[in-house]
């Protein structure tokens, strides 16, 4: 709907960071499969209440298993410590507007509920914003797997 696209500008100044950094990441995308460069960035903060933008770009090899971008930006933010996700943007121009896709969703599930997310729908860096429980409603979480005492066995 043409009324869900934000304007660049519109979007936070850390918002703007998030789309410019994963198209920086894009840029090193290894996708000579399906030829589809894909970036992301996460920003992402630790116990500390440290924050930092996390980029990555799709990693595909020959046996057809793509390590998607916003799983590389979440490796790498769990990877040194950053654990508290706050917001990802995600970019490709070949296919504006594709949100994270479902081992992704569940991924990020595992960290946040709601993360904001962010995708590119044009060359001017429109955007369409979605929590993760929207696109991901009555997901499967860690707290699916503790047994309720209210559920009978
Ligand atoms: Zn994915």
């Amino acid at each position: 709907m043409i009324s869900d696209v934000i304007q660049f500008n519109s979007l936070s100044e850390i918002e703007q960071e998030l789309v410019l950094t994963a198209w920086e990441a894009s840029k090193f995308a290894y996708a000579p499969y399906s030829n589809f460069p894909v970036g992301a960035a996460l920003l992402a903060s630790n116990k500390n209440g440290e924050t930092r933008i996390f980029r990555g770009c799709n990693v595909e090899n020959a046996n057809f298993t793509t390590i998607c971008a916003e799983k590389a930006t979440i490796v790498k933010a769990v990877s040194d410590g950053f654990q508290d996700l706050l917001s990802i943007a995600v970019v490709c121009a070949k296919v504006p507007g594709g949100f994270p896709c479902g081992d992704c969703r569940q991924i990020l599930r595992e960290f946040s509920t709601s993360i904001p997310i962010l995708t590119v729908v044009s060359a001017q860096n429109e955007c369409i914003r979605r929590s993760l429980d929207e696109l991901f409603p009555e997901s499967f979480g860690p707290s699916s797997l503790t047994w309720s005492a209210a559920v009978p066995r």
